[in-house]
């Protein structure tokens, strides 16, 4: 008897089309972002903070391994696909583990080489708040609304635990479940903007761009003559140190800056084929350096690193910059 195929079933037959979305692994993503941060620490202007952050991964990885967060709400998943809209948006989305997470990680890292000293009384401020008040918090994190200096200094602490309960719930979702969103340059499953994109090899993903989400890991496809924020498909050049630093002595062409003439932004392309260690969120803050020299052109940074938190009043790292 003949069977009528459903759309999943003809992309498994079709091995040629790409995969769409690539949902995380999160014990391995966390895993394999320690080990890639402890690396980059070796010889960078913000060595000692890429250590502790090295650390924290590292507690994220133990934490993932056991973080238990509500099952996908299935409603929410048809509207979703119905208009085209995230699955699942951070903000109003925040499952109560992260709190659980957040304990586990403030004790794992309390005494981890590198802490940066600002960040003893930060520690100290997350584990006496209560609830309610680090779930605000916790909000205006994922929606970049930070002023108070003490809140930037808890930023990354508040989305390491996020980002674990977050990894948690996508890896959990089928690919099928995923909307096509629009625009296509936010998250399908939790809209927030990518941080960096990655040239990925390996399996049905090889040769393929794709954007990477720092809240929730999910990674979806885009082609790459596209600019990962306005989508335009005009006037995309990269830059490297090579480019803008002649005669660099690192000029690494692993991380490139992609650039756009149509909306004047950049986002980093992190390339595994240069270097198939590579991991999208680990070498954005390790190439704090284009950063910089990006700085000096017109071309303003599409989107923050969750890890490394700037407020909009003074650019600038307000955890540990490069020693000038
Ligand atoms: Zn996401
Ligand atoms: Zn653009």
């Amino acid at each position: 008897m003949q069977r009528i195929l459903q759309p999943g079933d003809i992309e498994a037959l079709d091995r040629t089309s790409p995969q769409r979305v690539r949902l995380p692994r999160p014990v391995e993503l966390f895993a394999d972002r320690a080990a890639r941060l402890a690396q980059k620490a070796q010889d960078n202007p913000i060595g000692d903070y890429l250590l502790f952050l090295s650390h924290l991964a590292r507690a994220q990885q133990h934490a993932a391994a056991t973080v238990q967060t509500a099952a996908p709400d299935a409603q929410a998943i048809a509207q979703a696909q119905e208009h085209s809209m995230p699955l699942l948006p951070a903000a109003s989305h925040v499952d109560p583990a992260w709190h659980g997470v957040l304990d586990q990680l403030l004790d794992a890292v309390q005494d981890a080489p590198g802490l940066p000293e600002q960040l003893v009384p930060t520690i100290a401020r997350l584990r006496a708040m209560p609830q309610d008040e680090r779930d605000t918090l916790a909000r205006r994190v994922l929606v970049g609304l930070l002023s108070e200096s003490e809140d930037l200094a808890a930023a990354p602490l508040v989305m390491a635990a996020l980002q674990v309960v977050f990894a948690d719930r996508a890896s959990r979702l089928r690919e099928a479940d995923i909307p096509y969103t629009d625009p296509a340059t936010i998250c399908p499953v939790c809209g927030t903007a990518p941080v960096a994109s990655v040239l990925r090899i390996g399996g049905q993903s090889a040769g393929l761009r794709y954007l990477h989400c720092g809240t929730c890991a999910t990674e979806w496809h885009m082609v790459r003559v596209k600019c990962s924020h306005c989508e335009s498909t005009r006037g995309i050049r990269y830059q490297g140190l090579e480019q803008l630093q002649p005669g660099s002595a690192q000029a690494d062409q692993t991380v490139l800056a992609e650039t756009c003439d149509g909306c004047h932004t950049y986002r980093k392309l992190v390339n595994q084929e240069k270097d198939p260690l590579a991991e999208p969120l680990a070498d954005d803050l390790a190439t704090l350096l284009l950063d910089l020299l990006m700085g000096e052109t017109d071309f303003a940074r599409a989107s923050m690193n969750p890890l490394l938190p700037m407020s909009d009043a003074d650019p600038g790292p307000a955890v540990p910059g490069p020693e000038a």
